[in-house]
């Protein structure tokens, strides 16, 4: 099994490729902005939150994210119920679409519950970004579809 490093060397080279390769179609096409943000989104979001959240201990990107004071540690606690409840590896975190629709739905009620509390000081979110959504979740399931062919492909020697 490769190890976190192998596994986001692995989506930052799909990242960068993709804005590599997309970059000079925006500048051809400048309504294509929009739909390539929500991809690159998509794709960094699947580079941070990865299936392997669902380890008990902490995870490289939890690490990486422990070094923003106060957010680093909310963003571990966030994930905290989902490795205490999911065996890692399991079906439910690692499988292409399973696993990637879960863990969006926990993002989302998160997501939800923060979009509340700015509507609540008179900050809205413009609803034509959630038409940007499927975008965003087809770029994250390509990540974690990357991330499960190398858990079964990649054999490292230890
Ligand atoms: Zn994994």
């Amino acid at each position: 099994m490769p190890d976190g490093r192998t596994h986001a060397a692995i989506s930052s080279c799909n990242l960068i490729a993709v804005a590599a390769i997309g970059a000079p179609m925006v500048v051809e096409h400048r309504d294509w902005l929009p739909t390539y943000a929500a991809v690159l989104v998509g794709l960094t979001i699947g580079l941070l939150v990865t299936p392997d959240l669902d380890m008990k201990q902490i995870t490289l990107e939890e690490r990486r994210a422990m070094r923003v004071p106060v957010l680093g540690r909310l963003w571990v606690m966030l994930w905290w119920p989902y490795a205490a409840l999911i065996p890692h590896r399991s079906p439910v975190s690692h499988w292409p679409v399973i696993g990637t629709l879960l863990r969006a739905a926990w993002l989302g009620l998160i997501v939800t519950g923060v979009s509340w509390l700015i509507r609540s000081q008179g900050v809205t979110i413009d609803p034509a970004l959630l038409g940007l959504l499927p975008f965003v979740l087809v770029a994250w399931g390509v990540q974690d579809l990357y991330h499960f062919l190398a858990d079964k492909l990649i054999k490292v020697r230890r």
